[in-house]
């Protein structure tokens, strides 16, 4: 079974992707930890996208469908994928479902996680202090300034992907401001 959880920045995509991956023997693909991975190898694509993450905005199609065609051809024995930050474009969407028929696969579900804006705001901006409170280094685009990008670039770009896979039969929303425990209840729930 493979997931695609969608939802803007803070939403909970990566927490909730971890507990399927520990509950279901699920492989976890992040776009958006495979580019931090990228940026600290010190290689020209890390070097190439690590302004572009700063600043807020999303990397080309081109690089992140590349670095998720790899992880597809490279997965052994597991429960499924779950695609946590990608597809973010139609593009990425298209080439995701073209990906996944050449491996005799689908996307059998969609996940929206719903949640409000000054929500978001506030676990981010909170996510990065406390990092900071235990030593760590903030992400260094989890900032008011970049979040503002991210957030446009999710409405702009990302979204149109909830009236694609409604369209298509796939997608469940979700709320995403219940507690950890009840949002992976629903998860559960919609994909049983
Ligand atoms: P995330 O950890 O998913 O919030 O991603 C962090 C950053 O990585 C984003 O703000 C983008 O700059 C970049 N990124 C991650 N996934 C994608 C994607 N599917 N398409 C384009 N850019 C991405």
């Amino acid at each position: 079974m493979n997931i695609i959880l969608l939802g803007p920045p803070g939403a909970g995509k990566g927490t909730q992707a971890r507990k399927l991956v520990d509950d279901r023997n699920m492989v976890q693909l992040s776009t958006g930890d495979m580019l931090r991975a990228a940026r600290t190898s010190g290689t020209e694509m890390g070097r190439k996208v690590a302004a572009v993450m700063d600043r807020g905005e999303l990397v080309t199609d081109e690089i992140v469908i590349g670095l998720i065609r790899e992880q597809l051809l490279a997965a052994g024995d597991h429960g499924g994928f779950i695609f946590d930050g990608f597809p973010r474009t139609l593009a990425q969407a298209d080439a995701l479902g073209e990906l996944l028929s050449e491996i005799g696969a689908r996307v059998d579900h969609v996940i929206e996680l719903q949640v409000n804006d000054d929500v978001l705001v506030e676990r981010i901006i909170g996510r990065a202090a406390e990092t900071v409170a235990a030593g760590g280094q903030a992400r260094a685009d989890d900032n008011e300034e970049s979040l503002k990008t991210r957030l446009m670039a999710y409405y702009k770009q990302t979204s149109p992907l909830v009236g694609y896979y409604y369209a298509k039969g796939d997608l469940k929303t979700v709320d995403g401001l219940a507690s950890m425990d009840d949002v992976a209840q629903s998860i559960a729930d919609a994909i049983a």
